[in-house]
């Protein structure tokens, strides 16, 4: 018997998380009938049985000095939404409590390359620390010793409630007459003039056009009809539980990116005292490590989030966030687990991959601060509008797996 169509649209976004929502935001305030389809975080990791998020957090850093001028550019364009998003949801996620970046081998950096370019091309504010004594001097929290060198990028850089984030874009989209389904998307086919969607849940839907923004599951159920390269990795976070003293004495601490030299730890990121919903605040830090895994396939990614083992450095990233700051008393520590989904050439892939079926796809491990301007992007191209200036099409190219 064939099955009842739950709703016919234009435009259906696959994907709750940050390049969905503004994706599913930016085509609602166009078009009367966009829907968006994503399951809402699960709440016991155990017992879920579908795909996970890379945005399960209280906290992302977001800076306009990001690791290129294209990161950048993206960036710069999604800070420059959040007042505008927050006034209209009413919803606060944006905290501009500035970002320190620390290296210890400029020349090799990530982020010191390029920076003076693109400061001066975003008018972006910036100081230099040329050693580890300027860097004590201004920030006397934490202890760097050695070759260091630092900047900070002053407010609007900071952190973002990713969560509460999307909260805002959904909040918009939904206000702008967007149907919002929780559930996940399994099967596409493909006809003359639409697409149609099923869901685990047994339901069925039809578009005209479809986002798919799934993040690291951008291959799971094979959606598309050949894969996409990317390469999806383990990511490790660990949070030190704070008491009451040291959330007063680090309350005023701006985010930090340290390219800490290490053998087993890499890239680190920390986020000042955030409140999480378990009515704990936390320090966040997040790293690279010796450990991380590539996850090849859907099971391998829901695996790694439900049981992976993601003490193999505890030690190390408890020291190393010590020796960050020596007055830090944690409470407790734990680790948690995330996913970080790379790209072929290192940008989001935002792209058509066929009459029907676009992508907006491809963190690389950076993508919440710019996450809306990710998904801007993929709603032009759905909305048949010019690519916006200054960002350059083939950039965003999606990359297709060859036949084996
Ligand atoms: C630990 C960690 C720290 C990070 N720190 C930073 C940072 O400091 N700054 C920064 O800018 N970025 C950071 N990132 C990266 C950033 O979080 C990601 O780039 C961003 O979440 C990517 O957004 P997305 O929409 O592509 O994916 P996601 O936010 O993961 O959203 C994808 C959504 O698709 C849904 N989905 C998947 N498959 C289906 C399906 N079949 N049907 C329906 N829905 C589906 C999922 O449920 C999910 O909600 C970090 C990432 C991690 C893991």
């Amino acid at each position: 018997m064939p099955k009842t169509i739950q709703g016919r649209f234009s435009f259906l976004v696959i994907g709750k998380g940050l390049m969905g929502s503004a994706a599913a935001r930016y085509l609602s305030a166009h078009s009367p009938d966009v829907a968006l389809i994503g399951p809402d975080e699960p709440v016991d990791y155990a017992r879920h049985d579908g795909v996970f998020s890379s945005h399960y957090d209280e906290g992302r850093i977001t800076q306009r000095l990001a690791r290129d001028m294209v990161w950048s550019q993206l960036a710069e364009r999604a800070i420059g939404q959040y007042p505008l998003l927050e006034a209209a949801s009413g919803l606060l996620f944006h905290t501009p409590c500035g970002v320190l970046t620390v290296t210890h081998a400029p020349g090799e950096s990530r982020y010191v390359g390029q920076r003076g370019e693109i400061a001066a091309a975003l008018k972006a504010a910036y100081e230099i620390y040329p050693d580890a004594a300027a860097i004590r001097q201004a920030h006397p929290l934490f202890q760097f010793t050695g070759q260091a060198q630092g900047s900070f990028e002053p407010a609007p850089a900071g952190y973002i409630n990713p969560r509460t984030m999307i909260r805002a874009q959904l909040h918009l989209a939904r206000q702008q007459g967007a149907t919002i389904v929780n559930d996940e998307v399994i099967q596409l086919c493909r006809a003359t003039d639409h697409v149609t969607v099923t869901t685990r849940n047994g339901q069925t839907y039809q578009a005209e056009k479809v986002l798919l923004a799934a993040g690291a599951f951008v291959n799971g159920y094979h959606l598309l009809t050949r894969p996409l390269v990317v390469r999806v990795k383990s990511e490790t976070i660990i949070l030190a539980r704070l008491a009451a003293a040291d959330i007063a004495r680090l309350s005023q601490m701006p985010a930090l990116i340290y390219e800490i030299p290490s053998p087993v730890l890499a890239d680190i990121y920390l986020l000042p005292p955030i409140p999480y919903p378990d009515g704990h605040t936390y320090l966040k830090m997040g790293c690279n490590t010796a450990s991380d895994q590539t996850l090849s396939d859907m099971e391998a990614m829901r695996h790694w989030m439900i049981q992976g083992d993601s003490d193999p450095h505890k030690a190390e990233m408890q020291a190393a966030l010590s020796n960050l700051i020596p007055t830090l008393r944690p409470l407790s520590w734990q680790t948690k687990r995330c996913l970080v989904t790379y790209t072929a050439h290192g940008k989001p892939y935002i792209d058509q991959l066929d009459d029907h079926v676009f992508v907006a796809a491809g963190g690389n491990g950076t993508s919440a601060k710019s996450a809306d301007t990710s998904g801007y992007l993929g709603a032009q191209l759905l909305l048949e509008q010019p690519w916006p200036a200054p960002f350059e099409r083939a950039t965003f190219q999606a990359v297709i797996r060859s036949e084996d």
